[in-house]
């Protein structure tokens, strides 16, 4: 065997950088996480070599004999990590990755122009929830399907219930979807579930960004009320970069009007091909991890951690959209500031401090968004504590106040924090900042 480093030394050289990358910066990304070695062990294996079209027993390639029974692995530890009994949910663990589940349990659950309802995308919802601007449809969830967005309120930043419910009486949606990738706080199930009794509609919620807390009891839980819950598996759960979807099943119910045939359906042969069995064994591996007393505890530490750094910056006079956090994530309100996102990002990765621009309640515009996003899931993996989150915030606090600087008083300093290609021979303050 000749290894990668022999093989391809540019392209070994390449991840090594991007190796020290991650090892050297303090990595604030929401959405991103430290896998561990034994998840990684598994996604790297000869598993990747293997065709299996189907499901566990009825595949259309031979030699599947392991591969399904590492999948049967995975589907009752993915049940085992959220408590469920495989009498009311099943699951399907072959999502290449979040937006495909996302868009295969639309297609299981609904016809082509069915309406859906999700939450904005400026108010923090995925773009797989039915995003689309007055000009354009985005996403395939709003290009196949009809869709009517709900918003945060733009005063507190919190879902809008109220308006979201009025709204149902005018779109009498199939679905509502819940779930997020840039809001701070809790959902709560049981309204979203009265909401969408009143139209028979579907409950689906997208659980990608929090679905470790959820598995760790640190979050309301979705399955007490939804029809169809879906994830990512390498955010705070700390998998491989996969996707999965958990249906409800009803007793007594004919196969074919069932969510789980319709949705194993509209995964394979619908919207996917051949699953990526050696993702599939790495799932199982951070599922298995999911359900450690460890595991608790690094969810636990991740919220703390997060309402650590919002009163640290809170204190310094910050604003963070609706005040605080629930879970792993915060978002920063740089306007009071004056300072756009895009900018803060710059100069934070200038810092080796890595995160990113996001739309905030009250922006004006999407393509300049407001303010930050942060997320604790990735530093806490590295041992972080609140102590140590204390200095993170002094970090920030020193990034905001030089993109303030350098905005205000260096020549051509908001050129310079818009350009990407600005080099440190171009301005002093640059050169202390990356110093
Ligand atoms: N759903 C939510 C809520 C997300 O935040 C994301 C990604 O950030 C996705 C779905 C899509 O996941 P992927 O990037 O794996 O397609």
């Amino acid at each position: 065997p000749i290894s990668l480093k022999q093989e391809d030394p540019e392209l070994f050289n390449l991840i090594e950088h991007e190796k020290w990358r991650q090892f050297s910066s303090l990595e604030l990304i929401a959405s991103e996480n430290f896998t561990s070695l034994a998840v990684m062990e598994a996604n790297g294996s000869i598993l990747t070599n293997k065709y299996s079209e189907g499901l566990p027993g009825a595949r259309y390639y031979g030699g599947n004999e392991y591969i399904d029974q590492i999948e049967n692995l995975c589907k009752k530890r993915a049940l085992e990590a959220f408590r469920l009994n495989s009498e009311e949910w099943g699951v399907n663990v072959q999502p290449y990755s979040g937006s495909t589940a996302n868009f295969a349990a639309l297609t299981g659950m609904l016809e082509p122009n069915s309406r859906i309802m999700g939450l904005d995308l400026p108010s923090g919802g995925h773009l797989t929830h039915g995003y689309q601007t007055d000009k354009k449809k985005i996403s395939s969830s709003s290009i196949y399907f009809q869709s009517m967005p709900y918003q945060v309120d733009p005063v507190t930043g919190y879902v809008d219930y109220e308006k979201l419910e009025t709204n149902t009486h005018l779109f009498r949606p199939k679905l509502i979807i819940c779930g997020a990738s840039a809001y701070p706080r809790d959902w709560d199930y049981k309204k979203l579930r009265a909401i969408a009794d009143g139209h028979q509609s579907y409950l689906m919620a997208d659980i990608a960004h929090i679905s470790g807390l959820v598995a760790s009891g640190v979050q309301n839980n979705p399955f007490e009320y939804c029809d169809v819950v879906t994830t990512t598996t390498h955010k705070t759960l700390r998998g491989p970069r996969a996707g999965l979807i958990f249906y409800r099943k009803v007793a007594g119910q004919a196969k074919a009007d069932s969510l789980e045939s319709k949705i194993d359906f509209a995964v394979f042969p619908s919207t996917q091909g051949g699953p990526h069995n050696n993702t599939i064994a790495a799932i199982a591996v951070a599922l298995k991890q999911a359900a450690t007393p460890e595991f608790v505890a690094y969810a636990k530490q991740v919220i703390a951690n997060s309402k650590q750094l919002a009163s640290c910056l809170i204190s310094r006079g910050y604003r963070l959209t609706t005040d605080g956090s629930d879970n792993h994530l915060l978002l920063w309100d740089l306007k009071p500031i004056g300072i756009t996102g895009s900018k803060m990002e710059k100069v934070c990765d200038m810092m080796g401090i890595t995160l990113n621009k996001n739309s905030v309640v009250g922006d004006k515009s999407a393509v300049s968004p407001g303010g930050i996003r942060i997320g604790t899931s990735a530093l806490t993996s590295r041992g972080f504590v609140e102590a140590d989150f204390k200095v993170v915030a002094d970090f920030l606090n020193e990034a905001v106040e030089l993109a303030v600087e350098i905005q205000a008083s260096v020549p051509g300093g908001s050129k310079l924090l818009k350009d990407f290609a600005v080099t440190a021979a171009e301005s002093p303050k640059i050169q202390e900042l990356r110093s």
